[in-house]
């Protein structure tokens, strides 16, 4: 294209490469799903139907960028971790972030009618956040993820009994915030099974735990045939071998299905099981 006396505009435009190697977590939020959320009255404390629109979204997510190794998902947000070898979009931030918010938006949008088939979406239309954060190191990202799953166990707990004693105990919520002010997790526990014959650990895991999202490569081992030495590995065995090998497991990722789980994963069981997540 020719040159025009506008193009200097472009000089002004600032890079935003991520650093190489570390491991980027894109976290999106819903914004004002507060209001959202009575707009549609979505269940108090937990819409299953709205978690699961957001787990199909995240899955779609993954389908599409196979840059995505993991996602996890609470309440109207949704990480997901970029391997720390990901160089799509040669790493740009602005690049990845919008592609993810508005890849997770307009499935939010095109699958809502499965989820909500009598609560058509009027406008506005709901939309998203997002930001890219680096961690350097397996350990800090491992660290990242407790720390959303923690979260949700914590907002999950004190929503719980917060409803409870408005929606079984009769209670405004002034008084129920009132009750619940300066209360431990085991308070909650008690409020729960004392006046309301409660077991909080009966509680669906997808409201305790959270939602994970990956790729379960162990339905795709068990049907995969053993490698074999070809005669490129014969001739070449280094080269060769490693090109076979990335191959296989570019095919095995493309193949592999896309779960969504609601398990710990603060633990080290959920990554030593699953060694290729990270790896
Ligand atoms: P912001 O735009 O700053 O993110 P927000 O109103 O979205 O504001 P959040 O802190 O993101 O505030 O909280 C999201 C709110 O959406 C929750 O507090 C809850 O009220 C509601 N919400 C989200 N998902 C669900 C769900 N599955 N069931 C019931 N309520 C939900
Ligand atoms: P990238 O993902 O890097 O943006 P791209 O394929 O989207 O790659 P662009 O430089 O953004 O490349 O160009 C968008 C292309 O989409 C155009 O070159 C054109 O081929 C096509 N396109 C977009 N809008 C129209 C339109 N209204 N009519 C016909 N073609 C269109
Ligand atoms: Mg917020
Ligand atoms: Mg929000
Ligand atoms: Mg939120
Ligand atoms: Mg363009
Ligand atoms: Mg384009």
């Amino acid at each position: 294209m020719a040159n025009s006396k506008y193009e200097y505009v472009k000089s002004f435009e600032q890079p935003d490469l991520l650093l190489p190697n570390t491991w980027i977590v894109i976290r999106i939020d819903g914004r004002g799903f507060h209001k959202f959320s009575d707009k549609y009255a979505f269940k108090k404390p937990n819409d299953r139907r709205a978690l699961d629109l957001m787990n199909a979204a995240a899955e779609r997510v993954l389908i599409e960028l196979p840059d995505v190794v993991v996602a996890y998902g609470i309440s109207d947000e949704y990480s997901f971790v970029l391997h720390r070898s990901c160089t799509l979009f040669e790493r740009r931030s602005s690049k990845l972030v919008t592609t993810i918010v508005s890849m997770f938006s307009a499935y939010y949008v095109h699958l809502w009618p499965s989820f909500f088939p009598y609560s058509p979406l009027t406008f506005p239309l709901p939309g998203f956040d997002g930001r890219a954060v680096q961690y350097p190191t397996v350990q800090n990202l491992r660290d990242y993820m407790s720390w959303r799953q923690v979260d949700c166990h914590i907002n999950n707990l004190y929503n719980t009994t917060f409803w409870t004693l408005i929606q079984q105990g009769g209670m405004d919520a002034k008084a129920a915030e009132a009750e619940l002010a300066g209360t431990l997790a085991a308070d909650k526990n008690e409020i729960l099974f004392s006046r309301f014959g409660m077991n909080y650990n009966n509680e669906p895991d997808i409201y305790k735990k959270g939602s994970i999202v990956f790729r379960d490569y162990e339905l795709v081992e068990a049907t995969t045939s053993s490698p074999a030495l070809n005669e490129e590995a014969l001739t070449a065995p280094e080269i060769a071998l490693s090109k076979t090998q990335a191959e296989k497991e570019r095919k095995a990722r493309q193949k592999a299905k896309v779960v969504v789980q609601h398990v710990d994963f603060i633990k080290d069981d959920f990554w030593e099981q699953r060694p290729w997540i990270l790896s």
